[in-house]
């Protein structure tokens, strides 16, 4: 392999319960060595630069891995997102990737006429356009098979059945969890013991970040994710939660 990691093994189709087997008795850098093993250059890490992901970040840098770890830029983000992935370029060396959509934010709302985050029928194509599509494009485009992401079962909701891997159809791949068992308490200790950089906003009532034109901070007692586009919710209502980047949070499970 050409960034240094190891040569993937023949055989790219996993069974994933037999996989799961091994990987629920392995450590999160265990997993992470597994995935790279197993998919060599086709192991990435998908992170949105919050403190979840930023633990697999600091296992990455931890093996030395060039593999690559993609972030896209929906062109929205808080500029303390992209602060921290420069950051993390600067400290770690990593292989970071960003990935954009087609359009631009004003190419957007010239097209459809609208700010789509502001509307309950337009959020969910826009997050479809912003972070889906150029994610999907580049792993498809690229022939990636396994993308790490920083998710926990015990974020609950649509989160709390995850297993360390699972099937990735929008890829024809899978997705890999190395910190499933995990918690936020765990996360923390591990950042602090590691001194790894941590995205500003978590100190700042922000437990969820995502674009800045649909997050905002929490109120002590409210849900983590009750956040993220709280303008699309009237009172007491469900509303959107995830923005359905990472396959399990949509109908994978
Ligand atoms: S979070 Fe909001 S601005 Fe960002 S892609 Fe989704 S709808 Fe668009």
């Amino acid at each position: 392999m050409s960034n240094g990691t190891p040569a993937p093994a023949a055989a790219l189709e996993v069974d994933v319960a037999a996989a799961n087997q091994k990987l629920n008795g392995l450590s999160a850098l265990e997993r992470v060595r597994w995935a790279v093993e197993t998919f060599g250059e086709n192991a990435v890490l998908l992170s949105s630069m919050q403190k979840t992901s930023s633990v697999v970040v600091h296992l990455f840098h931890e093996l030395g891995l060039k593999n690559e770890i993609l972030f896209v830029d929906t062109g929205f983000h808080f500029h303390e997102t992209l602060w921290l992935r420069d950051e993390f370029m600067r400290r770690y060396g990593l292989q970071l990737v960003t990935l954009y959509p087609a359009l631009t934010p004003a190419q957007q709302e010239e097209k459809y006429q609208a700010k789509l985050y502001n509307f309950v029928d337009g959020q969910p194509q826009c997050c479809a356009m912003r972070k889906e599509e150029p994610f999907i494009n580049y792993v498809k485009e690229r022939g990636r098979r396994v993308v790490l992401t920083g998710l926990m079962k015990s974020e609950g909701g649509k989160r709390g059945k995850l297993e360390p891997l699972m099937k990735d159809p929008r890829i024809k791949g899978y997705t890999l969890q190395p910190i499933v068992d995990w918690d936020e308490a765990r996360v923390d200790a591990y950042l602090k013991e590691h001194q790894v950089p941590v995205h500003p906003l978590h100190a700042q009532s922000f437990p969820s970040i995502g674009c800045q034109v649909c997050t905002t901070p929490v109120k002590p007692g409210e849900d983590p994710r009750a956040g993220r586009w709280r303008h699309l919710r009237g009172e007491g209502e469900a509303g959107p939660k995830y923005c359905g980047i990472n396959f399990t949070d949509g109908s994978g499970i």
